[in-house]
C-alpha cells in the first residue's frame, strides 16, 4: 500500500462491486483504496466457474472475471489490500472519514466511502453443502443457475418468498420435476405466491413435501457429483432418499453489515439504507454498492453496476459535500455526474 495521506475515496469489500467502483474511481484519477477482508479478494461469485449471464461474455469462470476486474481497476492506479477486514466507520467534524481495519490495527482516512461488504447465502448446514456447492450441485441462486438444469430433478428447500418463487421459476421454464421442502406445516411466503405454486403443481411437475428437512447431501463414491438428498420428515421422524440432479438452497441472506450499525442506518434485515438513484448512505460522504444494500437485485452485473453509480456520485460530493441531501435533477447519472 502507499502512503497514508488522505485517499480520495476507500472501498470497502473487494468483490464485483467494489472492484466495479474502484475501476470508474481510479480511471477517473481519483485516490483510490479497496479494502478486502479475505486474503482473496473478488467476493461470492469466485465460488461458482461458471458465469453465463454477464452481458456481453458468453461463459466466464468467477475467478477469471475477478482477475481481469483486478487487473483493469489496477491498471489505473487503484490499490487493492487483502486480508483488510474494516471493523467501523465514523465521520469527523471536517467530514473526512475514519476506517478503522483488523480492529484498530490501522485507520484510513478518505474524503468519501463506498461501502460494498457484499451479503452471504445462509447455508444449510448440513453434511455434504460445502462439498456438493464445490461440485456445483448446491446453488443458492435460481437466476443464475437454473438454466442449468434443464430438463432435470431439482430440489428445492425453504418456505420464504425466495422459495416459494424460485421453485415455480424452475419449474415452469426449466426443470422436468422440482420437489420442495420446507421445515414447517405452511409455507412462510406470500398467501398468492402460495396459491401460485399449488396452481402450478397441477399443470408442472412440482412435489409439496410439508413438513420435511435436509439431513444430508450425498456425494456418488468417487465424490465428484450429487447422488442423492436424505430427507427427513419432521413430524413422523421417518428419512427417506431423494433422487435428484441438483439441490437449491434459499434459506435467507445475511448482509455483512455488522461493523457498520450504528454508522449508518441499516434496515430490520440488516441492508444499508439508500437513496436508490444515487446509493448515498445516512452519512454524508459514504455510498453503498452491490448485494448489501436495501433493494438490491443480488446479481453480478447488477454490483457492478452499482459500483459504477456509486463511483460517478464521487464527482459531485467532492463538489458539493455540504450538499450530501440536495437531490438536484442534474444529480443523474443519464445527465453525467
Ligand atoms: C455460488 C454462487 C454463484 C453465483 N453465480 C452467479 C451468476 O452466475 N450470475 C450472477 O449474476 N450472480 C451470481 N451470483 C451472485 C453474485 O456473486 C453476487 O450478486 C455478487 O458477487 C455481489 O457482489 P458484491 O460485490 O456486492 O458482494 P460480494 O461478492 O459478496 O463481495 C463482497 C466482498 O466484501 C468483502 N467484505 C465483507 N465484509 C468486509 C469488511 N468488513 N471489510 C472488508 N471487506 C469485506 C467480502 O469478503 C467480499 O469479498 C452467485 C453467487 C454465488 C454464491
Amino acid at each position: 500500500m502507499s502512503d497514508d495521506s488522505l485517499w480520495d475515496v476507500v472501498i470497502i469489500g473487494g468483490g464485483p462491486a467494489g472492484l466495479a467502483a474502484a475501476l470508474s474511481a481510479a480511471r477517473d484519477r481519483y485516490r483510490t483504496l479497496v479494502l478486502e477482508k479475505n486474503g482473496l479478494p473478488g467476493g461470492q461469485i469466485m465460488l461458482t466457474d461458471r458465469v453465463e449471464n454477464y452481458p456481453g461474455i458468453v461463459k466466464i469462470g468467477g475467478f477469471e472475471l475477478i482477475e481481469e476486474q483486478k487487473k483493469q481497476a489496477t491498471s489505473f492506479g487503484a490499490e487493492i489490500a487483502a486480508n483488510q477486514a474494516c471493523t467501523s466507520l465514523a465521520r469527523r467534524d471536517d467530514g473526512i472519514l475514519d476506517v478503522e481495519v483488523n480492529g484498530g490495527e490501522k485507520t484510513h482516512q478518505a474524503r468519501a466511502v463506498i461501502l460494498a461488504p457484499g451479503s452471504d447465502y445462509r447455508r444449510l448446514g448440513v453434511a455434504g453443502e460445502d462439498e456438493m456447492r464445490q461440485a456445483t450441485r448446491v446453488s443458492y441462486c435460481a437466476t443464475c443457475d437454473g438454466a442449468f438444469y434443464r430438463d432435470k430433478h431439482v430440489l428445492c428447500v425453504g418456505g420464504g418468498n425466495t422459495a416459494v418463487e424460485d421453485t415455480i421459476y424452475l419449474a415452469t421454464r426449466f426443470c422436468k420435476k422440482v420437489t420442495i421442502i420446507h421445515r414447517r406445516k405452511e409455507f412462510r411466503a406470500q398467501e398468492v405466491l402460495v396459491e401460485e405454486l399449488y396452481k402450478a403443481a397441477g399443470e408442472h411437475d412440482i412435489d409439496v413435501k410439508l413438513p420435511y428437512v435436509v439431513e444430508e447431501i450425498v456425494a456418488n463414491a468417487d465424490k465428484t457429483d450429487l447422488d442423492h438428498v436424505l430427507i427427513k420428515n419432521v413430524e413422523a421422524g421417518q428419512v427417506e432418499q431423494l433422487k435428484v440432479d441438483g439441490v437449491f438452497i434459499f434459506v435467507g441472506m445475511n448482509p455483512n453489515t455488522g461493523f457498520l450499525k450504528g454508522a449508518v442506518t441499516i434496515d430490520d434485515a440488516g441492508y444499508i439504507a439508500c437513496d436508490p438513484v444515487t446509493l448515498k448512505t445516512s452519512m454524508p460522504g459514504v455510498f453503498v454498492a452491490g448485494d448489501c444494500r436495501q433493494l438490491a437485485a443480488m446479481q453480478l452485473a447488477t454490483a457492478c453496476a452499482d459500483g459504477v453509480v456509486a463511483a460517478m456520485g464521487l464527482k459531485s460530493h467532492y463538489r458539493d459535500p455540504a450538499g450530501w441531501e440536495k437531490k438536484a435533477p442534474g444529480d443523474s447519472p443519464a445527465q453525467g455526474w
